[in-house]
C-alpha cells in the first residue's frame, strides 16, 4: 500500500484526487493522511468526499475513512467500470475538480462513460469550465485523449447548482506533449459572467480589463446567466495562440470590487504574456497528471508553484517517471517528465 502525506507541500486537495486517480490507473491501494493539512478547514469537505465517492464508483473500489471532515482515508481500487454516473456535490465545491478525479481512470473502461456532476462551475481557487474546455481540453485532444465536456448549467459560489457532463471514450494509452512555445496570438477577449446581480458590475469589470489591457470595446463581452442559476458573478479572461489557449479568472465576491476582481484576472494574463512560457501556472499543474501517464513530455511554465511541485511528488510516489524543472532565463522554466 502506498502512503501518502496530505500536509506535503501545497498540502490541500489536490494531493487527495492525483492520489485517487493513480490509485485506480495503477490499481495500488493507498492511504492518504492529514488530508488538507494546510487548509483553513483540513479533512474532506463535500467536493473532496464526492471526488472519493466518484472513484469508489467507477472502480468498483472500497474507501474506509470516507466522510466529512475525515482526514485520513485507506481507498483500494478495483476494476475501472465506465458506462453512465451522476455524482451530485450538494454546494458550489468544483464540478471539475471532481471530474479531473475520475477522468483518466475512466480512460481504462471498456466501454464509454457519461458522467454528470452536479455543484460549481465557476467558484474560487479551481479550474472554471471555460478553463477546462478551452485549456486543458484541446491539449488533452492532442494527447490522443477522447473526451468532450459541456456546461448544462453554471454555478457559482456560494449557490452551486451548475452541472456539467463529461462523454469519455476508452484510451488505456496516452501520447506524450511537447509544448515549449505558445505561438502567434490569434483571439483575446474578455467575458463577464452575471447572474442576478446588477449589470453595472460586469461593465465595471469589463471597463477596467480594457484599460488595464489596452482592449478594445470588441473584445469585451458580457454574458447575462439567466436567475434559475443563483447570485453569481465571474471575470475570464481567454487568451488563443496558434499552440495552447490560456483563461485566467477573477471571481466576484461580496466586499470585493467589480475593479479588484478584474484586475486578479488582468495580473494572471499579464505575468502569463510577460513570461512567454507555453502555459501558465494553473495548467502548468493540471498537466504534469497526463503528461505523467504518457510516459513523457515538456512544456514551458512560469516559476513552479507549490502546487506544481507538491502534484510532481505525488505522482512520482505512484508512477516510474522523473518530473524535472531546468530555468532557461527569468521566469521561464522547461518542465520535463521522463520515464
Ligand atoms: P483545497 O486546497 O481547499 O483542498 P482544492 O480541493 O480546490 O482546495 P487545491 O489543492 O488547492 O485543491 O487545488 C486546486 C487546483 O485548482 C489546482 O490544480 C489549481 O491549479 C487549480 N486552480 C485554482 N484556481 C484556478 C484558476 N483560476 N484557473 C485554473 N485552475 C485553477
Amino acid at each position: 500500500m502506498i502512503i501518502i502525506d496530505g500536509s506535503l507541500g501545497e498540502g490541500g486537495g489536490q494531493i487527495l484526487r492525483t492520489s485517487l486517480a493513480l490509485s485506480i490507473w495503477t490499481q495500488q491501494p493507498v492511504r492518504i493522511e492529514h488530508i488538507r493539512a494546510k487548509r483553513a478547514k483540513p479533512g474532506l469537505l463535500r467536493q473532496h468526499l464526492t471526488a472519493v465517492q466518484a472513484a469508489v464508483a467507477i472502480s468498483n473500489g472500497q474507501a474506509k475513512g470516507a466522510e466529512l471532515g475525515s482526514r485520513a482515508l485507506t481507498f483500494s481500487p478495483g476494476k475501472v467500470q465506465g458506462g453512465d454516473c451522476r455524482f451530485a456535490i450538494g454546494t458550489a465545491g468544483s464540478c471539475t475538480l471532481v471530474l479531473q478525479t475520475i477522468l483518466f481512470p475512466l480512460l481504462l473502461a471498456k466501454r464509454e462513460s457519461t458522467v454528470t456532476i452536479t455543484g460549481g462551475t465557476h467558484n474560487p481557487s479551481a479550474p472554471p469550465i471555460d478553463f477546462l474546455q478551452r485549456a486543458f481540453l484541446p491539449l488533452l485532444t492532442r494527447m490522443g485523449v477522447p473526451v468532450e465536456v459541456t456546461l448544462k448549467k453554471h454555478g457559482f459560489f456560494p449557490g452551486g447548482g451548475g452541472e456539467i457532463v463529461a462523454h469519455i471514450l476508452p484510451c488505456p494509452t496516452l501520447q506524450g506533449l511537447e509544448l515549449c512555445e505558445r505561438g502567434e496570438r490569434r483571439r483575446s477577449f474578455a467575458e463577464a459572467y452575471i447572474a442576478s446581480l446588477p449589470s453595472r458590475i460586469a461593465e465595471r469589470e469589463l471597463k477596467t480589463v480594457g484599460e488595464l489591457m489596452s482592449w478594445k470595446k470588441e473584445q469585451l463581452f458580457m454574458r447575462g446567466v439567466s436567475g434559475q442559476n443563483g447570485i453569481g458573478n465571474a471575470l475570464g479572461i481567454t487568451l488563443e495562440h496558434e499552440y495552447v489557449a490560456e483563461v485566467f479568472t477573477g471571481f466576484g465576491e461580496r466586499g470585493v470590487s467589480a475593479e479588484a476582481v478584474a484586475k486578479t484576472a488582468c495580473d494572471e494574463a499579464l505575468d502569463y504574456i510577460a513570461s512567454n512560457a507555453a502555459v501558465g501556472p494553473h495548467l502548468a499543474d493540471q498537466l504534469l497528471l497526463p503528461l505523467a501517464l504518457a510516459g513523457s513530455g515538456r512544456f514551458t511554465m512560469p516559476a513552479p508553484t507549490q502546487h506544481f511541485t507538491t502534484n510532481a511528488a505525488v505522482i512520482e510516489k505512484f508512477l516510474p517517471v522523473r518530473l524535472r524543472v531546468k530555468q532557461e532565463r527569468h521566469n521561464l522554466y522547461t518542465a520535463v517528465v521522463v520515464s
